[in-house]
């Protein structure tokens, strides 16, 4: 096991900050990073990224070209990603000269829908039924061991419902496995659930724990559209939440911030869909509603800061612009509460182009279920 290169004080105002992507989520931790006096230092293959236009340096090449990563890291006091699918030997690779956070077996966990699943089984946490499936003979066993109706992922790289197909017998799970071209797969049982919440938390460099109140999420045609907070979920399950989070963050020995995306069950159920080991778009609303948000947080982790309140000081309801949408910016400039414009020239369907959050008065967790 090569040498790891850890962070051995916190990164003083003026250090950098390296950032691995340089989509919204980077544009909005450099900004963040900004506020806070450090720098940011983006490396992203798109010479139009969005975070390039708000980060003090950038560089554009490929995740795979490890001599430029290289260089790009040795200009950081310390690096991160805002995106998982940079590959985990990139990670290991920067890991050797600079610090970075989160580590690459998170990262690795994470990118592997079996992996993260198997993973978060043997922690005692729940998930849908789910099984292995590289195979037509695989696919249709593995339909009956999910109960005859199922979703088929790929295990890796699929995001927003990308590389994902209902299947409801075994013909199906068939045709469906040879239509990924066999791509290494798995099944998991369809959830019947009775709505979507996910949880934001943040662990720092002392082991200090951190989680923002979970949201309900409403999504349209598998993309997040809305985040609401309070949504439904009563105190006990906001409090299972991030207790699932707190367990996945030590477990993983990680440091930034994560999220857990979670169905809740008609019966209250919590089961764990899905790790991001990012900020994410669930956590948006934290921009307004709280004093430290979650890029500001994930700053401070990987900085070696100590992590902010996490406290919410509204209820809030966050709202993405996608695609095409984002031509009526004069009607969103009239919705009251903050708008944010992610800078991306290009309206391709479904792209998230901004969010708005609107803020009301702050209420108590509803109990409505
Ligand atoms: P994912 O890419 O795994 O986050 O899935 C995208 C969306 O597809 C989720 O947010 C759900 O709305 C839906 N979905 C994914 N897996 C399942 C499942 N096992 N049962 C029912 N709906 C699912």
């Amino acid at each position: 096991m090569s040498q790891i290169k850890k962070l051995t004080a916190p990164v003083a105002p003026g250090g950098t900050i390296g950032i691995l992507g340089g989509g919204q989520l980077g544009r909005m931790l450099a900004l963040a990073a900004a506020r806070l006096g450090l720098k940011t230092h983006v490396y992203c293959h798109d010479p139009k990224a969005p975070a390039f236009q708000v980060c003090d340096h950038h560089t554009v090449g490929e995740f795979d070209d490890l001599a430029a990563v290289a260089r790009f890291a040795g200009t950081c006091d310390v690096v991160t990603f805002e995106f998982e699918n940079v590959p985990a030997a990139t990670v290991e690779h920067v890991a050797r000269s600079t610090p970075i956070s989160p580590n690459a077996a998170a990262l690795r966990i994470t990118q592997d829908r079996f992996e993260e699943k198997g993973f978060v089984d043997s922690l005692g946490l729940r998930t849908a039924i789910f099984a292995e499936v590289n195979t037509e003979v695989g696919a249709r066993a593995a339909v009956k061991l999910v109960g005859g109706s199922g979703v088929m992922k790929t295990r890796r790289m699929g995001y927003d419902g990308k590389g994902q197909t209902r299947v409801t017998s075994a013909d199906e799970a068939a045709s469906t496995i040879k239509s990924f071209n066999y791509a290494p797969s798995i099944l998991e049982a369809f959830v019947d659930f009775s709505y979507e919440a996910s949880v934001v938390a943040a662990r720092g460099t002392d082991g200090s724990f951190a989680a923002y109140d979970p949201p309900e999420n409403i999504h349209e045609n598998h993309i997040l559209r809305r985040s609401l907070v309070p949504g439904r979920l009563t105190e006990a399950q906001a409090t299972e939440a991030k207790s699932i989070a707190r367990t996945i963050s030590q477990t993983l020995d990680y440091v930034g911030v994560l999220a857990v995306e979670l169905f809740v069950c008609r019966d209250g159920t919590l089961l764990v869909n899905e790790i991001a080991p990012r900020v994410h778009n669930s956590g948006h609303w934290t921009l307004e509603a709280c004093a430290v948000s979650q890029f500001e947080q994930h700053i401070r982790a990987v900085a070696g800061w100590p992590l902010g309140d996490p406290a919410r000081h509204a209820d809030a309801v966050m709202t993405n612009i996608l695609g095409e949408e984002a031509a009526d910016w004069r009607v969103f400039s009239k919705v009251p509460g903050a708008l944010h414009l992610y800078g991306k020239s290009e309206m391709r369907p479904g792209r998230k182009m901004g969010h708005f959050t609107t803020l009301t008065p702050l209420t108590k967790a509803r109990s409505r279920q």
